[in-house]
């Protein structure tokens, strides 16, 4: 929890310090909202969020008869979780063998540290991982993640052939042959406005399910949290073209956009499997909605 603190320090201060000049004094009134309005529209929530939020708060408020600024604190700590709540579906890799977790994003999201990352949290649940290096674009990541392979003791598919949906189904039938518990599919970094690549990954999605009709069981899609609003934005195009069923959100460390969960939650709700809090594979985790949002306000 204190890693998960230490890396949530900017948004935690920025968030802190608004909020305590808006709880610290005078009456809860309509000014004291509309500097609440202000301060979640500025850590990202989004208008929806934001709105829904303020009337969930005015609602405890009234309900409870709140009437001191610095108890409307705990108000909106219980609003947050409760919006946040739903995205709290951890990823089960039980019940299919192997377990095909396809991974896209945009240039530059963490990807391909996630996958590391990744790799080694189901390598320390004592499961066996093969990853396809379907990143076809850049031959130098190829190169990159045999060696890392090699290196960490996960199976890697490559190929120079170019066709990233063909590495997904070479990968598939070797999992398959060789008993591995999870393959990771790789993908090259895409922007959902780059139409012919985002046909090129729903046709890795085919092909991998050609491979095997059960999968892919997981579509995750890579978001960095400094892209704020954008990150929703990437959401809704990836899963209108793939139907994901996960995401990583990656770099909260860095920024003091954290709220954007909230909008992910209040707009498109899919599941946020984990979060980035640094580089290295502790900074990985499951998230944790309550304590999300217990480490934004220590
Ligand atoms: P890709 O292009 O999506 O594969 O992105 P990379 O995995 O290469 O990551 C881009 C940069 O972001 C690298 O310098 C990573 O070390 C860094 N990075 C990835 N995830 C995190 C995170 O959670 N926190 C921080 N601080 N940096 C991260």
């Amino acid at each position: 929890a204190d890693r998960l603190k230490m890396g949530l320090a900017k948004t935690r201060d920025k968030l802190g310090k608004s909020l305590a000049s808006v709880f610290g004094g005078g009456k809860i009134d309509d000014d004291l909202y509309d500097e609440l309005e202000t301060v979640l529209l500025t850590a990202d929530m989004g208008v929806d969020a934001t709105q829904h939020l303020l009337k969930d708060v005015r609602e405890r408020v009234s309900l409870k008869g709140l009437k001191d600024p610095n108890e409307l604190k705990g108000a909106l700590k219980d609003s947050l979780v409760e919006l946040i709540q739903p995205l709290q579906i951890p990823l089960n890799i039980d019940g299919h063998k192997p377990f095909i977790l396809m991974v896209a994003g945009v240039n530059g999201a963490g990807k391909t540290t996630s996958i590391g990352k990744l790799a080694k949290y189901f390598q320390s649940q004592g499961k066996s991982v093969l990853l396809a290096a379907g990143d076809t674009f850049r031959a130098a990541a190829r190169e990159q993640l045999v060696v890392w392979g090699e290196r960490n003791g996960v199976h890697v598919i490559a190929q120079e052939s170019g066709d990233a949906a063909a590495v997904a189904f070479d990968a598939v039938n070797a999992a398959k042959a060789r008993g591995i518990d999870v393959v990771i599919v790789d993908t090259a970094g895409r922007l959902p406005t780059q139409l012919h690549l985002m046909e090129e990954i729903k046709k890795v999605k085919r092909v991998v399910q050609k491979a095997d009709p059960t999968g892919p069981h997981e579509i995750m899609l890579v978001l960095d949290a400094n892209t704020g609003q954008n990150a929703l934005a990437q959401t809704k195009s990836f899963d209108d073209a793939l139907g994901l069923t996960g995401l990583v959100l990656t770099k909260l460390d860095g920024t003091a956009k954290g709220g954007v969960i909230a909008a992910i939650a209040k707009n498109r709700p899919v599941p946020l499997r984990f979060i980035g809090v640094g580089e290295t594979i502790d900074d990985l985790r499951p998230f944790v909605a309550k304590d999300y949002i217990d480490a934004l306000f220590e």
